[in-house]
Parts: structure tokens; sequence; C-alpha cells
């Protein structure tokens, strides 16, 4: 059995991020959002696109208004109102000024802005009552950034920030990467699909929905396989299936100890090498990674059938897997952050335990609650709410409230 930091570097070493041609598709950017980009993006404009105004105020040459104050203020005449989005007719001379919003155009001949505080309107003339500095509040063509030099790099995910910038670089067309396709299945046959009457002993499938909405939170495409009978033939058929279509494979149930083999036997007969098939964590102690040797490189999880157990082991190794395929260049990694506990956390030592509950940021420190009730890996409902996953090593049997306890982010 593998501890849980061998696991993490056998299955993270297993990923091919996605790099192909046919990985490679064009969005609108109005569905960019969460989207990795794929090339860079180099823009044909200057930011600010032209000299403007910091400030409403008036547009002036330097020199007219340096020695300008209360007492001895400089008067300049008049000659155009420039608003934003008009371009200026006017080219200032000596002794003269144009009134000037923000964002609006300089006109030629002026270099700096004074603000209007400082300034006392009289009809068609203006005096200035303070000195500013050289060129103060005129933002400068290409003062950001130089058209044709990269914008965005590759590999970035696409959030509010960069469709800003991609907007305002009227980037509307992007190569972005395909969401990584992750078939999921669940095994069993006491489950049934959550709109059927429940027979006695029947389980709900929760786990196809949960993983699904995982997946998709983390820019995946959920292939929902449904749910497969504990029959090798119907097993062997639905994997088969879900390797040849997808990059990843998740199934849950059925690989605990009694079941297992049947399961290595299947991946085996379809060409799979497994790569593990237990892990020293709790809850989540079954867990089967294969790989294949076909072109897609599918890599195939068989995460426990037990609802807190499946979203565990999801959650510290399946997650980042998927992450790191979409070719996202950083921030794939799993995020761990010391936190306070509220509660008492305990462990029996042995594997390393993940108690889920809610990570908060109370007076810039982090705090730790453990989900309330029943700590059984079989009681889903108190994952409602789950953001953290506390983390006992091995050998750590208790962790008093009050103490700091690493926090697994999810
Ligand atoms: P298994 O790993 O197949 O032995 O399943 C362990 C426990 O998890 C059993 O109580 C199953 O009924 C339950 N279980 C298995 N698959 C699912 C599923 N897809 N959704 C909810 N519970 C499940
Ligand atoms: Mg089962």
């Amino acid at each position: 059995m593998h501890s849980v930091k061998e696991a993490e570097n056998i299955i993270f070493n297993l990923v091919k991020p996605l790099n192909n041609q046919q990985d490679i598709e064009t969005v609108d950017l109005s569905t960019a959002t969460g989207r990795i980009l794929a090339s860079p993006i180099i823009s044909k404009l200057d930011f600010p696109h032209w000299d403007n105004s910091a400030m409403d105020g008036y547009a002036v040459i330097y020199q007219d208004v340096e020695q300008a104050s209360e007492e001895k203020p400089a008067v300049l005449k008049l000659i155009e109102d420039i608003p934003a989005g008009y371009q200026p007719q006017s080219n200032i001379q000596p002794g003269e000024a144009a009134r000037i919003f923000t964002g609006a155009i300089m006109p030629k001949g002026a270099d700096t802005v004074v603000m209007q505080e400082n300034t006392r309107r009289d009809g068609s003339r203006v005096f200035i009552l303070a000195a500013p500095k050289p060129q103060e509040f005129v933002r400068h063509r290409a003062a950001y950034y130089q058209s044709g030099t990269e914008l965005l790099p590759a590999g970035i995910q696409l959030n509010a920030p960069e469709i800003a910038v991609l907007a305002a670089a009227q980037c509307t067309n992007l190569k972005v990467y395909r969401r990584p396709r992750v078939a999921i299945l669940s095994t069993g046959n006491e489950l049934v699909t959550p709109d059927k009457p429940l027979q006695p002993g029947q389980i709900v499938d929760s786990n196809q929905y949960a993983l699904a909405a995982l997946v998709k939170q983390c820019g995946g495409e959920a292939l929902m396989l449904g749910i497969i009978k504990d029959e090798p033939e119907a097993l062997k058929d639905a994997i088969s299936e879900a390797i040849n279509n997808a990059d990843i494979v998740l199934s849950s149930g059925g690989v605990s100890v009694g079941d297992y083999d049947y399961v290595e036997k299947i991946l085996e007969s379809l060409g799979g090498e497994i790569k593990m098939h237990a892990v020293a964590m709790k809850p989540g102690k079954p867990l089967t990674v294969a790989t294949f040797p076909m072109a897609n490189t599918p890599i195939y999880f068989g995460l426990p059938g037990n609802p807190v157990s499946a979203l565990a082991t999801y959650w510290r190794f399946v997650q980042p897997v998927i992450k790191k395929l979409s070719s996202i260049a950083e921030g794939w990694q799993p995020v761990f952050v010391k936190a306070q506990t509220r509660d008492n956390l305990s462990s029996n030592g042995k594997r390393e335990t993940y108690i889920w509950g809610r990570l908060s940021l109370v007076d810039g420190v982090y705090q730790f609650s453990a989900a309330g009730g029943s700590k059984s890996s079989g009681n889903l409902i108190n994952l409602a709410q789950t953001n953290a996953l506390a983390v006992l090593k091995v050998g750590k049997s208790l962790v008093n409230a009050g103490e700091e306890v690493e926090v697994l982010q999810v």
C-alpha cells in the first residue's frame, strides 16, 4: 500500500497535459470564462490608445502654468471643450487651454492637465491657482502596453480580469484547450438513479452526480455513463467504452478487498497497466489507478464506493489531475493552508486521515470546523458545505481544539 505522498507522485506523473493541435478549439469571448488559453495573445492596440486625461480639468502647456499660485494665478483663454469620445480640433498655443474630461484625448500642443479643483472658471477664461507637475494627469499612449508584444501567455485560465483585458484588446475569438473529458460510472447491484422508488436494500447513486458536479467545477466535461451491474461482462463493456472516449475514467465502488481482483483483471484484459490499488488514506483506502497504452492515454481511477471516500480521493488525487491535464500552467496542485482547529480532531494514527468540514478566515486567521454528526465515511449528509479537509498525518492521533492543523482546500 502506498503512502499518500507516494501515490500523489505516481498519479501526478502519469498526466500528459493537452498540447496537440486537435486539442485546441476556438471559442467566442462571451463563452470563454474558465477556459485555458492555448496560444499567446498579441494585441494590435496600444494601451492607452492615445494620450488622454486622467482627470476632469484643463489641458494646458506646462510652461504657461509652472509659476501659478493662489496669489498669482496664470490666466488662460479657453478655446475648446473636450469630452470623452471626442476628437479635439484645436492646437493649443501659449496662453490657451482646453476644458477636458477624464478619458478624453489630449489636444495637440497641450502636455499637462490641471485638475479642476485647482482652477477657477470665469466665462471663457480659466484661472490656474496651483502649479502642476510637468505632464501631470496625462496618460500617455502605450504607457501600459505596446502593440505587438505579448499581452497574455498561453496556459492561463480566462477569468474576469483576463476577459476584461481581451475585450479591451478586441480579441473576441480565442484559441483554448478543449475541456478534459471525464467518464463517470457507478458500479453496484444495489444502486438506483435518484428518480426511482427505493426497494429494500437499494441505495441511490449519489456518486455519479457528485463526481459530475466536481468535474464540471474544475473545467472538465463529464460523460455520465450510468450505473453498471456488478457483472464482469457489463463492467468490461462499460470500462471499454469509457477508456475509448475519455481522458480520465472515474468508477466508484467495487474496488474494496473482495472485489478488487475482479476489476483489476478486467482492466488488464483491456490492456491496462495497474499503477496502484490502495493508498494509506482514511477515508479512501481502496484506490485503483491504471493507464492504457492507447492514443488518448486514458487514466483510470477506481474510487471507493462510500460517498465520502469517493469525494475525498477525488479531491486529493483526481482534481489536480484534471486541472494538470487541462494544460493550465500554474495552480493545478492541491492547496494546503495552516489553520487553527475549533474542534478536537482524531484519527487511529495508522493512515493519513482527512476530516471534512469548513475553513473560514476570521480576523486574518484560518479556522477549521469539522462537520457535525457522524464521521462515518458512509454519512454523506454532513458533507454539505464542506470546503476543506483537515489532514492528520500517520502517527498523529489527536489535534486539540485551538491547535494548528494542515488543511486541504477543496
Ligand atoms: P463498494 O466499494 O462497492 O463496496 O461500496 C461501498 C459502499 O458505498 C456501499 O455501501 C455502497 O452501497 C456505497 N456505494 C457504492 N457506490 C455508490 C454510489 N455510486 N453512490 C452512493 N453510494 C455508493
Ligand atoms: Mg459495490
